[in-house]
């Protein structure tokens, strides 16, 4: 593969995703509307790289979408453009399904018919590579993880609309023979991540002594991934998954939502004690529990890994480790979020 068309590539995976794949060799066009998660500070160090190609826009604009296949004829679509945050989806949802619905739809299509058209040889290699999540298998008890066969039940608008665009991809290579491959993976953190989410929210908040909101009890399960591994797998699924299956993506690293705070807390004092020589264990607060807050998800990768011989290459401890450091080196990319600069350049004001 030498071309890709990727959606959302301004996004915290996205984004990751694509700086890897440049510095690799690859050539990446780079459609990402620009939400609030897009942030083109992540993709500077791009600006004049000629196998970098940035668009704004949507991935339900059929007209655009079919253009750039015309103009550039990647080898692969690989979609990450979302809504992804469960809190913004409880309290509007349509736009979850606005993009993760109609938007993928709109771009499967468009895929479809660039696909359909293309010489035999090409036609065969090409893939769209859908990267979605261990959510839409709603949640687990104490016991047991999710696999590839689990049956989706997707307990938040956000899960339900990544749930629905899964099925779509599947119905696309079922019902017009698309060769599509699916990815569903467990939460991720690492540079780059917009700080609305556990891992970078905490970090901020601790770095400057502010209060640390957990939800509820704080005994939510999640698997974590480093960032750069979850990319990794999707750059093994797309050169070597097989057409039409999915594949779960995890770490093997299940933790507390506690822990990680707890984990964030005792990094950041051993290398950046409070002034006022407080420990930041004692700024957590807890807060009134997410509506319908699923309680555990573990994902078992084992397809992915005995098929395609991906592994994780960062245990929990040395992932957050190197993502407290990156924080710490990079509080101007925070700062500009944080303060919205990163928006007002790009809108020109
Ligand atoms: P993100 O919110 O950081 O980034 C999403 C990107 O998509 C943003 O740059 C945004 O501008 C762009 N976008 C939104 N709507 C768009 C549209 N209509 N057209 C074009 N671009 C649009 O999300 P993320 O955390 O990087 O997640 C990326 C993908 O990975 C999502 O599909 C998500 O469901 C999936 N995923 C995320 C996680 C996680 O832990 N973050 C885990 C598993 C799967």
């Amino acid at each position: 593969m030498k071309t890709l068309l990727v959606t959302g590539g301004a996004g915290f995976i996205g984004a990751n995703f694509v700086l890897q794949a440049v510095a690799d060799g690859l050539s990446v066009i780079n459609l990402d509307k620009l939400t609030y998660a897009g942030n083109l500070d992540t993709l500077a160090s791009l600006q004049d790289n000629k196998n970098h190609v940035f668009v704004q826009g949507d991935i339900g604009d059929r007209a655009l979408i079919a253009r750039l296949l015309q103009e550039h004829r990647p080898d692969a679509v690989v979609n990450f453009a979302a809504e992804s945050h469960v809190d913004r989806s409880i309290d509007g949802p349509a736009a979850f399904i606005e993009t993760n619905v109609v938007g993928t739809l709109g771009l499967l299509e468009c895929a479809r018919d660039f696909w359909r058209a293309l010489e035999p040889e090409r036609a065969k290699a090409f893939r769209f590579l859908h990267v979605s999540t261990d959510e839409v298998y709603g949640s687990l008890g104490t016991e047991g993880k999710f696999t590839e066969s689990t049956p989706y039940a997707p307990n938040s608008p956000y899960s339900a609309s990544k749930a629905a665009s899964d099925h779509l991809v599947r119905a696309f290579h079922h019902t017009y023979g698309l060769p599509v491959l699916t990815t569903n993976c467990s939460n991720n953190y690492g540079p780059y991540q917009f700080p609305e989410k556990l891992i970078p929210l905490i970090i901020q908040k601790a770095l400057s002594g502010e209060p640390l909101p957990v939800y509820g009890d704080g005994l939510n399960i999640r698997d974590w991934l480093h960032v750069s591994d979850h990319c990794a797998a999707i750059r093994r699924v797309l050169e070597a998954g097989r057409v039409g299956e999915t594949y779960n993506v995890g770490g093997n690293a299940e933790r507390e939502n506690i822990v990680v705070v707890k984990t964030i807390c005792a990094l950041l004092d051993a290398r950046r004690p409070l002034a006022n020589g407080r420990k930041r264990e004692s700024l957590i607060t807890f807060v009134k529990d997410r509506p319908g807050h699923d309680r555990r998800y573990a994902i078992d990768s084992d397809k992915l890994q005995n098929e395609l011989g991906w592994r994780p290459s960062q245990t929990f401890e040395t992932g957050m480790e190197q993502t407290i450091d990156w924080y710490l080196a990079n509080q101007a990319w925070s700062g500009r979020v944080l303060d919205g600069s990163y928006r007002m350049e790009r809108l020109g004001s």
